[in-house]
């Protein structure tokens, strides 16, 4: 029976349904080819697999420790030392979480109270939203704008406010694809300085940068070790987005803190997928070159067979995901266009839409996804090329 009471709470009412499993579900049950949701649709390492099995077997289905095993967080300490050399203690500056989406939601609970205002770029990663909604947070979005999504420092600044707290930073960034530069993060650091604010930096894509490109941590800059909360995971690095195994690293202050939410959010997750991404943490360099060198293949793929199209393709600097302007094809929403596109072209690609407040910015921006295998990336490509997508 249906009650006049409002049942869902208010903290969730101003929150949208995630658009990943709507255009996934729209892939299904339209058979269309998936570029939407971000996951490669070939596994990661089987040797790393292996390890999970073997995990499996050899009887390690208990709760592990709240804040993961210690050969896991050892082997992050590791990973950063070898790859930024951020020297880590294991013992009390790593963390591990149920993927970066636990991470994110931890943090925001963790550091920002209600009323107090966050610092995101626009587009956002969905979660950052809901995460910022949830804790009552207010969010101050700095648009990147098209076509080459580049951070404006003056937009930065005039977006801190005296109730400013947190940055919330992702970099490489998601949609868009952006790399922040060493000025730009510099940038955002002497602003942190200056206010006193804690960053929190998404970096999920650190090992997916082309042409050459290296990611650089932001707490590496000066001043910046001592207010910055760096989150990661493995889903993207080992193309395992289904095991949600990330983790939390800086001072032992900052991420005990995030501990504090993450008890009582999962206590503890994925005890035998932690051996497995500890064994593939220790991954020779090569690994992480190979593995973007492949992925730079496939977005040359898809950004040359958009641009067959009447479309403005915004190539990235990193990341899975290619940004295109629909409105040459008289389309000046992105929604509609992704909507009618399982049925003109047999492809779901993404509306950015949803990742702005400035609608001016976003709604007629598309998401493409290329984690795909060559061949989906080609018939996808010869679908569209083939469909009529005029508005
Ligand atoms: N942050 C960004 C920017 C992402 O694109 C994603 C999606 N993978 C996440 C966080 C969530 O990561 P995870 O799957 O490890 O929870
Ligand atoms: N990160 C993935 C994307 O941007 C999706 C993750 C999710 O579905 N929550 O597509």
């Amino acid at each position: 029976m249906s009650s006049p009471r409002p049942r869902t709470a208010r903290r969730l009412r101003a929150i949208p349904p995630t658009i990943f499993s709507a255009m996934s579900a729209l892939a299904l049950r339209t058979g269309s080819l998936n570029l939407g949701q971000g996951f490669p649709d070939r596994d990661g390492p089987p040797a790393v697999v292996e390890a999970a099995v073997e995990a499996l077997r050899s009887g390690r289905n208990q709760y592990p420790p709240g804040v993961g095993i210690p050969e896991l967080r050892e082997a992050v300490a590791g990973h950063q030392e070898r790859h930024y050399g951020i020297e880590l203690d294991p013992l009390s500056q790593v963390v591990v979480t149920a993927g970066a989406t636990e991470a994110i939601a931890a943090a925001v609970l963790a550091f920002v109270n209600p009323g107090d205002e966050m610092v995101v770029l626009e587009p956002f990663y969905d979660s950052y939203v809901a995460c910022i909604e949830m804790a009552g947070g207010v969010r101050r979005p700095v648009t990147l704008h098209a076509p080459d999504f580049r951070l404006d420092v003056d937009e930065l600044r005039a977006a801190v406010t005296p109730r400013t707290t947190t940055i919330l930073l992702n970099t490489p960034h998601n949609p868009t694809g952006a790399v922040l530069t060493r000025e730009e993060l510099q940038a955002v650091a002497e602003l942190a300085v200056e206010h006193d604010l804690l960053v929190v930096t998404d970096e999920v894509y650190e090992h997916l940068l082309f042409d050459g490109r290296r990611h650089v941590p932001i707490c590496t800059l000066p001043g910046m070790w001592e207010r910055t909360v760096s989150i990661s995971s493995a889903g993207k690095t080992f193309s395992f987005t289904g095991w949600k195994v990330g983790w939390v690293t800086g001072p032992a202050e900052l991420v005990d803190t995030v501990m504090s939410a993450k008890q009582w959010l999962t206590f503890a997750n994925a005890a035998p997928l932690q051996p497995a991404v500890a064994f593939a943490l220790s991954q020779e360099a090569a690994y992480y070159d190979t593995l973007a060198k492949e992925l730079q293949a496939k977005r040359d793929l898809l950004v040359a067979g958009l641009r067959e199209l009447d479309l403005d393709v915004y190539p990235p600097e990193a990341t899975y995901f290619v940004t295109t302007d629909v409105r040459r094809y008289g389309h000046q929403d992105a929604m509609a266009f992704c909507l009618a596109l399982p049925e003109r072209a047999g492809v779901v690609a993404v509306p950015c839409q949803v990742f702005y407040d400035n609608q001016e910015a976003g709604r007629h921006l598309v998401r493409w996804a290329f984690c795909k295998e060559t061949s989906v990336l080609e018939e996808a490509v010869g679908r569209l090329q083939a469909a009529d997508l005029r508005g």
